[in-house]
Order: structure tokens, then C-alpha cells, then sequence
């Protein structure tokens, strides 16, 4: 195969062609270098990538596909190259999380999730640019350069999981792993034209995840197809003793995706998602779409979500401020010089480490939890959180899932996001519900939209949202709406 049609291949694809050896595992991550040659130049999506020794686990895994009888005894994802974004430790390699404070800090064991690749036969090629610890909506808040959206670098290609985002988009690497607290996989996976999944919360264990916000955080993955989405989440979720909020869930079932009809099914669309209550544009289209197929499809209330992205942001800073109190000069990460004294030295050592936004998040966090204002505002927000859980369950016993825009923006232009950073903070409103019941969600590409300055169409996000682990509902009709065609739009 040449190397385009190896590059066309999904993962899953790749992984069957490598175990009939109709494509080595070497030809595959030469290609994908080839291509990280050709582009990381100008998109940025790698913080750190090993070729040699990513060529060399390639060459060996050639060597026992070859002299193995049985090749169905082979782990699954055996020989296939695959993305981490930075904040996913593997051992012995460098974790900065987009910070100065790490910039320098070599994770000392591995994520369960990426171990769990790693014994499903993946090769880890590299760590993927992000905003710095996950914060943030564009990737352009790392401390080493924002990374480019790979088809127009004048746009950001969201985040915080850009960097994954962007490798995937532009054959960087056949998947890669994102982590979602309140939107970072399933927003750049929107804007680069991808498919991003938001496991049910616990089902991927979050040990070796560096915590931004530990009650909403976990890891999945961004990929060119739902097949790919569903295939690696099987590889990667999993009870594991070293999480205690981690819990098995069940496996989707690959055959049964392909199989799954939206006829008769339930949808329900929540009207605080919309931008003026009404549905329009490609959700429209995608309204229609499951329509005509024969589903049926509502607007309804959910009223507290019109809290949502407030109480996101007020319990997500707070849990960051706890989290990145370890910072501090001491123990790990950077350390600033001239500063004798101890209480300097934190000071000194959290204002040169830290960027603005996580200053930002750190300043809310220690707002919303002193003294003064923790009953009036995390403890109602806490509450809130509570409510919102419940409008989820009274919604999924009426409509087998929700849909709604994943962003309500397609990719925007450099520099646009951070200008305002309250709107930036309203545009997480579609993805922040989830991430406060736990629910899983994908997003899917749904055609394309007009962008904001009216210059070009860019890939537009479909997400869809499910029960506590109901994979298998959201991963089937996400499926069901990739195999709608291009007549669909
Ligand atoms: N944009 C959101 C934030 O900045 C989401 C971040 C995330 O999911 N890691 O908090």
C-alpha cells in the first residue's frame, strides 16, 4: 500500500491490515512521521514525539507478527501509532501539561489508561499540546505556542485537547487519547472535523491524569470515525484500585453500533442549548435527518441549565485551586531562584510557573471558596450541580438520548478567544451539562457551518448525550449519522 492509502486506513482498519500483513506497522508510523515532518511546523500539536524509538517498537512489532501462527492471540491494537495528550503521564517521558511549571518534569509511572494502550499493543509516538493544564477552549493558553488548526492555521483548532485534535486531523498519528473536564475533547474534536468521546465520568481511571478539576475529569479519545471512538474507549476504560471513583462499564459492542437505527427512538433537544431558543442551521438539518429516519424529535425545558457553565466554573476552579496548590517550588515542577525565604519562594516560583488563565482559575477558586463567599457560592453550586443531575435522569426517561450543538461556534480565528474571557467561558455552555452529571457524550461531524467573519465553511460538531454509561446508545447513533452520507447535508 502506498503511503496515502496507509494514511487513509482508520485505526482499526490499520490494526487488521497489520496482522494480515498487508501493511507493516513500520510503513504505518514511517508514514505518520512523514507526515509530522511535513506539518508540525506550521500546526504545533506535539509537545514531544519519539520517531526512532517509535520506528524501532514498529520494526519488532513486524517481527512477531510475522513469526506468530496465530495472529488472533495479538492484543488488538497491536503496532498501531497513537497520540497522548500531555497531561497522560508515560513513564520516563516529559508531562508539562502546556506549563512552565512542568516544563521540565518527567512523569515517574504511567496512566492506567495509557498502560492500558500500551498492553492493548498501541506505540505512543508522542504528547499532544494543550492549554495549559486543560484550561481552556483554544490551545492557545500553553506555555510552549498555541497549537494551529490544521486546515487554515489563521484559526485555533479548539481545546484544551488541541494538540490531539490537530495530530489526528492531519494524520499526525491514526488516534489519539484527549481528556475532557468540560468540553476538551468533544470542542476540538468539533472544530477539526473529528470524532470525540466523553466517557461516562470514572469509566477510564484518572490515575495518571494530571487533576484539573477531579470530580469532572477524564480521559477518551479524539478519532477520524465513531468505530475508532468505540474501539479504543473498549481498550482504554476499566475499573482500576489505584482510581476509587473509577468502576467497569460495559464494553460497546462493535457489531451492534454498526446495526443500530434511530427509528423510533426518542430525541430530546434542551432549549437552554439553544442560542435563541429556536433550532436552526445544522442542527436543524440534523433534527430532520433523525426525523426522517423515524425518530422523534422535541425541544424541551431544562431550566437549570442555564446555570450550568456558572456552577461548572465555580466547582471546576475550586478544584483546581486545590489541585495545583501542590505547585509550589518544593516538592516538584519549577522552582524559581532568588528567593530565599520560603514564602517567597512559592510566591516567586507560582507567578513565573503559572500562565494567566490558570492564575485566573486559581484567583476564582480561592473567591468562590473563602470564607465570605463559600455558602453563596460553591455550596449552591454544589446543590445546583445536584439539580442538574436530576433534570438528566427526568430527561433520559423520556428520550433515549439529547442532542445539541457541541459548540456554538465553528473554529475561530487566532487571538479571538482570549480577548473576552467571560463569552469564552459561555461558549462551553453545550459541553459543561455532561461534565457535571458524569454522562458520556460524543461529538460527531456533522457537515459544515459558516464561520463567525463569514470567510469559510469549517466543520461543524453534532454532539450527543446519553445515560451513565449508555456508550452503546450515543457511540450507535453517532454511527447511524456518519452512515447517513453526504446526501444528509
Ligand atoms: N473550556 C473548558 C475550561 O476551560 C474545558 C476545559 C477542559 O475540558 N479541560 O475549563
Amino acid at each position: 500500500m502506498t503511503r496515502e492509502e496507509i494514511l487513509k486506513l482508520s485505526a482499526y482498519e490499520l490494526s487488521q491490515k497489520i496482522r494480515e500483513q498487508k501493511v507493516s506497522s513500520f510503513d504505518a508510523v514511517s508514514a505518520v512521521f512523514k507526515n509530522i515532518d511535513e506539518h508540525e511546523s506550521n500546526v504545533h500539536a506535539y509537545l514531544s514525539f519519539w520517531k526512532e524509538e517509535a520506528l524501532q517498537k514498529a520494526k519488532e512489532c513486524d517481527e512477531i507478527v510475522a513469526s506468530t501462527p496465530d495472529v488472533s492471540g495479538l492484543p488488538p491494537l497491536f503496532g498501531v501509532p497513537v497520540a497522548v495528550k500531555d497531561n497522560l503521564l508515560l513513564s520516563g517521558k516529559k508531562a508539562t501539561c502546556g506549563s512552565r511549571m512542568l516544563s521540565d518534569y518527567i512523569a515517574p509511572f504511567t496512566a492506567t489508561c495509557v498502560e492500558k494502550l500500551l498492553s492493548a499493543g498501541a506505540i505512543v509516538i508522542g504528547k499532544t499540546n494543550m492549554d495549559e493544564f486543560g484550561m481552556g477552549s483554544s490551545t492557545e493558553h500553553s506555555y510552549f505556542g498555541a497549537t494551529l488548526h490544521p486546515m487554515d492555521p489563521t484559526r485555533v483548532p479548539g481545546g484544551s485537547s488541541g494538540g490531539s485534535a490537530a495530530a489526528v486531523s492531519y494524520g499526525g498519528a491514526f488516534a489519539a487519547l484527549g481528556t475532557d473536564t468540560g468540553g476538551s475533547i468533544r470542542q476540538p474534536a468539533s472544530f477539526c472535523g473529528l470524532v470525540g468521546l466523553r466517557p461516562t465520568y470514572g469509566s477510564v481511571s484518572r490515575h495518571g491524569l494530571v487533576a484539573f478539576s477531579s470530580s469532572m475529569d477524564v480521559a477518551g479519545p479524539i478519532t477520524r470515525g465513531t468505530r475508532d471512538a468505540a474501539w479504543l474507549f473498549n481498550n482504554v476504560t476499566g475499573a482500576d484500585p489505584k482510581d476509587q471513583t473509577s468502576a467497569g462499564v460495559p464494553k460497546v459492542e462493535l457489531s451492534e453500533m454498526e446495526s443500530y437505527s434511530v427509528s423510533g427512538k426518542r430525541i430530546g433537544i434542551p432549549k437552554e442549548l439553544l442560542s435563541d431558543g429556536n433550532i436552526s442551521g445544522q442542527l436543524q438539518k440534523a433534527a430532520d435527518f433523525f426525523t426522517s429516519h423515524g425518530a422523534l424529535v422535541e425541544v424541551f425545558d431544562m431550566p437549570v441549565l442555564e446555570y450550568a457553565v456558572a456552577i461548572y466554573y465555580i466547582l471546576s476552579s475550586a478544584e483546581a485551586t486545590a489541585n495545583l496548590a501542590r505547585y509550589d517550588g518544593v516538592r516538584f515542577g519549577y522552582r524559581a531562584g532568588g528567593a530565599p525565604e520560603i514564602s517567597e519562594l512559592y510566591t516567586k516560583t507560582r507567578t513565573e510557573g503559572f500562565g494567566r488563565e490558570v492564575k485566573r482559575r486559581i484567583l476564582l477558586g480561592n473567591y468562590v471558596l473563602s470564607t465570605e463567599h463559600f455558602n453563596d457560592c460553591y455550596r449552591q453550586a454544589e446543590r445546583a450541580r445536584k439539580l442538574v443531575c436530576r433534570a438528566f435522569s427526568e430527561a433520559f426517561s423520556k428520550y433515549d438520548f439529547l442532542i445539541c450543538p457541541t459548540s456554538s461556534d465553528v473554529a475561530p480565528l487566532l487571538g479571538t478567544i482570549d480577548q473576552d474571557p467571560l463569552s469564552t467561558y459561555i461558549a462551553d455552555l453545550c459541553t459543561v451539562p455532561a461534565s457535571l452529571a458524569g454522562i458520556p457524550a460524543v461529538s460527531v461531524p456533522f457537515g459544515k457551518q459558516m464561520s463567525r467573519d463569514g470567510s469559510c465553511e469549517l466543520p461543524w460538531g453534532l454532539q450527543i448525550l446519553g445515560p451513565r454509561c449508555g456508550e452503546q446508545e450515543i457511540l450507535g447513533a453517532a454511527r447511524f449519522v456518519e452512515r447517513g452520507g453526504e446526501d444528509r447535508v
